[in-house]
């Protein structure tokens, strides 16, 4: 069963200021956005109602608004914003990592659209997997990043509609960080909040699977700060797209966060 930490201070700043600006209406979760007032990240914090209480996993898959069925726009559509923003002039990658790779739409895309040596592609839920990309190249691992340590560096990182739904995004991005080779490269995709503000739908944007929303520019001043360089950003179909690459081998930040911390990365 699932069920959702409460989220006191904010992931990006730690400020434990912050304020109520919303109940999405027909949560099944009674969710209520959050937004940080220092650095304007924004998070759900929900609880469970009281009866619902049998039934919990089915309902935290739900979206706000639509009880009817989970509202998830499928990878598929999504690796049409990748080639958008992609810089096809880099012509082989030794390593590529998927991140969360569903059911291995981005896997099957690259086998026959990009030059590379080896492909990981993680993905926890095995019943997504079950007509999996079959491939010499490929190794598919069902697991959480969190657990996992590679011997080896990537040279693409690639996390599309995931980062949203970890309940510290922040570390997500330094694992990241920590994981790909310096001057190479990670491609970032999560929804955009700031459709909201084009729709008179805005209990559809909000969806009780997602834990943060990022508005503005705030993900490529995280992705700064960490020590990447934001090569192309383009919002694009209702999703925030960079393109960015380790900039520094190791940046003051990441020093400061990970280094001498014995087992930052793994999960509590
Ligand atoms: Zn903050």
């Amino acid at each position: 069963m699932i069920i959702k930490k409460k989220i006191e201070n904010c992931n990006f700043c730690k400020s434990f200021a912050n304020e109520h600006i919303y109940s999405p209406i027909k949560s099944n979760i009674d969710s209520k956005l959050k937004i940080c007032k220092v650095c304007g990240l924004s998070w759900l914090n929900f609880k469970k109602k009281k009866d619902e209480t049998s039934s919990l996993e089915k309902f935290t898959r739900l979206s706000c608004d639509a009880s009817y069925s989970p509202v998830r726009v499928g990878k598929l559509q999504m690796l049409q914003n990748f080639t958008e923003i992609h810089n096809f002039k880099i012509k082989k990658y030794s390593s590529i990592l998927d991140m969360s790779a569903a059911r291995g739409d981005f896997v099957r895309w690259s086998i026959k659209n990009l030059n590379f040596e080896k492909i990981t592609a993680l993905e926890p839920d095995k019943y997504m997997t079950k007509k999996f990309p079959v491939s010499r190249k490929l190794k598919l691992i069902h697991s959480q990043y969190q657990y996992l340590k590679f011997r080896d560096k990537f040279d693409l990182i690639y996390s599309c509609h995931s980062l949203e739904h970890y309940s510290d995004p922040e570390k997500k991005l330094l694992w990241v960080y920590e994981n790909l080779k310096y001057g190479k490269y990670f491609y970032l995709e999560v929804p955009d909040p700031d459709i909201i503000s084009h729709t008179k739908n805005i209990d559809e944007y909000f969806y009780d699977m997602h834990k943060f929303y990022f508005f503005n520019n705030l993900l490529n001043l995280k992705l700064i700060e960490i020590g990447f360089k934001i090569l192309m950003q383009k919002k694009i179909n209702g999703s925030i797209c960079i393109f960015a690459k380790k900039n520094k081998p190791n940046s003051g930040y990441y020093l400061a966060k990970c280094k001498n911390k014995k087992n930052f990365f793994i999960k509590k």
